[in-house]
């Protein structure tokens, strides 16, 4: 995965506010900084991480979630777009026949990617043809024809061309002749052959005369469809001006950013190059021919963001809000002392499904004494109490169930036989109900501790908020 580590603080930050009760300023503010953090991490210009956290940050505090989302999926929603646009809008690439020219500084991955295009392409069901054009490195031709072997595209070169070919600047003229000669004959080869015809061209180790008059000349024979700067996620925010000025020197269609498998830095290429004016097309990934990923800003978003496993986490939730609905009406029922079994199986159910008790008990607050008072031997007597009574009551009708006073002698057996237990420890099931249901009329006999509890109860509801689901980011 590109961008793991950037991925990966993104995520937990996502999670941060999938998980929150309630987004108040404090949390927005807070996932601001994480954000941001992780930019800077990443790369990215400290300008545009400000910028783009600001905007997350005015919408999240500002923007009503639209009806049937809640807030927690309308921040993460928030948070997805700003992301996506700080990448820029995505170059439409049509699938047809094209010339395609490569260029580059040295090292970029000019080469490379001549190859990986042609497996794009060939995949996509056209026929490619490479030319190699690089008439300073003699290595380049060898490089080009292993490549096309590979990827079943058609190859034209060269060889005899290269003899002393300096990149120098004095025979940088004669260099571009040859070149734009070569290309013009591979042109002619393999047009009638091929649907795409892809063309790598020489580097320089840095953008000069020499190179632009070299790519010039070829131009004017290729007259390329595409012009696609490659570019090394490695020089970071510099890719911003680099791509800059190669388009202004030779108007580049389009920008290829190699080598995003191995550095944390590539959010600084990515971002960089996305306010200029040449989108970023494709993104490699590897040193093979398959490591090739065509960049959709959005689709790229949302894999770093693992946005299907935050949708699960926003739909997790939503079913918590709901039975919490359920938990609220059930736990006032049991407060009121006016309950049967069908409430106490609820809590214990979901007892149950909050994890082992002793984790439990460390979640209610106060709880914590009686949780280091329990030995764990006490405990997991506990909960194998609990599993039995589980056990018991699904012997039992709904009308017992309603109704656990009128669960007389023959209905005791009954329920035992059903659940393979003891006639005693179905009695201790009544019991245990009984004395819970006087407990908790007792409690709720004194006003003060009723209205305190009501007041919690109420407040724990309060801060969920309303109306989770909808379609989300
Ligand atoms: P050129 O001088 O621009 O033609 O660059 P090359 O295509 O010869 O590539 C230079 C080096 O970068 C080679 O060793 C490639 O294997 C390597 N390379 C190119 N693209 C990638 C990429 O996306 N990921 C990784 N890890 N290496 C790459
Ligand atoms: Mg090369």
């Amino acid at each position: 995965m590109v961008l793991e580590g950037l991925g990966e603080n993104l995520r937990h930050t996502l999670k941060k506010i999938a998980n929150a009760s309630n987004i108040d300023e404090k949390l927005v503010k807070e996932v601001i900084r994480d954000i941001q953090r992780a930019l800077l991490q990443a790369d990215v210009n400290v300008k545009l991480a400000i910028q783009l956290t600001r905007e997350i940050e005015k919408r999240a505090l500002t923007e009503k979630p639209p009806a049937g989302t809640s807030s927690r999926e309308h921040v993460v929603k928030i948070v997805y777009e700003e992301l996506v646009k700080i990448l820029g809008k995505p170059k439409e690439m049509k699938l047809r026949g094209q010339t395609i020219m490569m260029v580059g500084l040295y090292g970029q991955g000019k080469t490379t990617t001549c190859g990986k295009l042609a497996k794009y392409y060939q995949k996509k069901g056209l026929k490619v043809g490479l030319i190699a054009a690089d008439v300073h490195r003699p290595a380049a031709y060898e490089q080009l024809k292993t490549l096309a072997g590979q990827t079943h595209a058609l190859f034209y070169g060269e060889p005899t061309a290269w003899k002393g070919q300096e990149a120098d600047e004095a025979n940088s003229q004669i260099a571009g002749r040859v070149a734009a000669k070569i290309v013009e004959r591979g042109i002619k080869e393999l047009k009638p052959k091929v649907d795409v015809i892809i063309v790598d061209t020489a580097g320089r180790d840095k953008l000069e005369e020499g190179l632009i008059d070299e790519m010039k000349h070829v131009f004017e024979i290729a007259k390329p469809d595409e012009k696609f700067l490659v570019m090394d996620a490695q020089v970071g925010q510099q890719a911003g001006p680099q791509a800059q000025a190669f388009h202004d020197a030779v108007q580049v269609t389009g920008v290829i950013i190699t080598k995003l498998d191995g550095t944390a830095k590539g959010g600084g290429a990515l971002s960089a190059v996305s306010v200029t004016k040449a989108p970023v097309v494709f993104i490699g990934v590897g040193e093979k021919v398959d490591d090739l990923e065509k960049f959709e800003p959005a689709r790229f978003i949302s894999r770093l963001l693992g946005m299907g496993d935050i949708q699960t986490l926003l739909e997790k939730a939503q079913e918590l809000v709901e039975d919490e609905d359920e938990a609220e009406e059930t736990a006032k029922k049991i407060m009121s002392g006016r309950f049967s079994l069908v409430e106490m199986r609820q809590q214990m159910d979901m007892l149950n499904n909050m994890g082992p008790l002793s984790k439990v008990l460390d979640m209610i607050p106060g709880m914590g004494s009686v949780r280091s008072r329990m030995q764990d031997k006490e405990m997991e007597a506990t909960q194998l109490r609990l599993k039995k009574f589980r056990v018991i009551m699904d012997s039992m009708t709904q009308y017992e169930m309603e109704n656990p006073e009128n669960i007389k002698s023959s209905r005791i057996k009954r329920i035992s036989r059903g659940a393979g237990v003891d006639p005693k420890e179905v009695k201790e099931l009544l019991k245990y109900y009984e004395t819970s249901k006087k407990t908790m009329k007792g409690l709720t006999a004194n006003k003060k501790a009723q209205r305190a509890l009501m007041k919690r109860l109420k407040m724990d509801g309060a801060s969920l908020p309303p109306g989770m689901g909808g379609d989300g980011a």
